[in-house]
């Protein structure tokens, strides 16, 4: 899906963001029991962008690979403006949250800013929570509790209801997502 202001992508920046997300993600795992390696989430977030929402706006895509870079590892804004552009690092200050508030107001932020969030970000912030609710259904951080993952759940439907009706088939991978997880873990809607 391209829209008006969209930028065209060419792949050797899109692999140049996922070979530099890898190396700051280098010595980082994800939560799940066999501590996946964590590029492997950016690059999932990417291709549900691209693959299941169409999107071939290259800011876009290269913010997915970058998003969690400055949030969780020692990359600053200043280093993604300065190899990826103004519109890449300005995405992922969208989805970085700020680190010094405690993890309950940086959650009740999220759901604010999501409504006030560009259209570029508010399709990043459902893909993001796609691959997360699909990680929690197949593969979830060890020792999470069945209430915790569906706390979870709870909270992203939240941060989604602010980022919904900019991209129709990101809304129904969500929906399905949500859906299969409680299926899936047995919890009532
Ligand atoms: P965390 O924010 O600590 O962990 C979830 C985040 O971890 C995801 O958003 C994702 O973020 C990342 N992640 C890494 N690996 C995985 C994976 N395999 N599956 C899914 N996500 C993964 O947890 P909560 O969202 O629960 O937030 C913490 C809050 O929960 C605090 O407010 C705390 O007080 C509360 N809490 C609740 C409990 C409960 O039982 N309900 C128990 C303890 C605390 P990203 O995409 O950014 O990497
Ligand atoms: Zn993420």
């Amino acid at each position: 899906m391209r829209e008006r202001g969209s930028t065209r992508l060419n792949p050797a920046q899109l692999l140049k963001a996922i070979a530099f997300a890898a190396d700051q993600h280098s010595r980082q795992r994800r939560k799940d029991a066999a501590a996946s390696p964590y590029i492997n989430h950016p690059i999932a977030v990417a291709t549900v962008l691209a693959s299941e929402g169409e999107v071939s706006d290259e800011a876009i895509l290269l913010a997915a690979a970058l998003h969690d870079t400055v949030e969780d590892t020692q990359t600053t804004f200043e280093e993604l403006e300065e190899h990826f552009g103004l519109e890449v690092a300005g995405l992922v200050r969208e989805l970085t949250d700020d680190k010094s508030l405690e993890k309950g107001e940086r959650k009740r932020l999220q759901i604010e800013h999501a409504r006030e969030s560009s259209i570029r970000a508010k399709q990043l912030k459902i893909a993001d929570k796609i691959c997360n609710i699909r990680d929690i259904t197949v593969s979830p951080p060890a020792n999470w509790s069945l209430e915790r993952r569906s706390d979870y759940l709870g909270w992203s439907e939240k941060v989604v209801a602010g980022c919904r009706h900019v991209n129709t088939k990101l809304d129904q991978e969500f929906d399905q997502a949500i859906k299969r997880a409680r299926e899936t873990l047995s919890l009532n809607p």
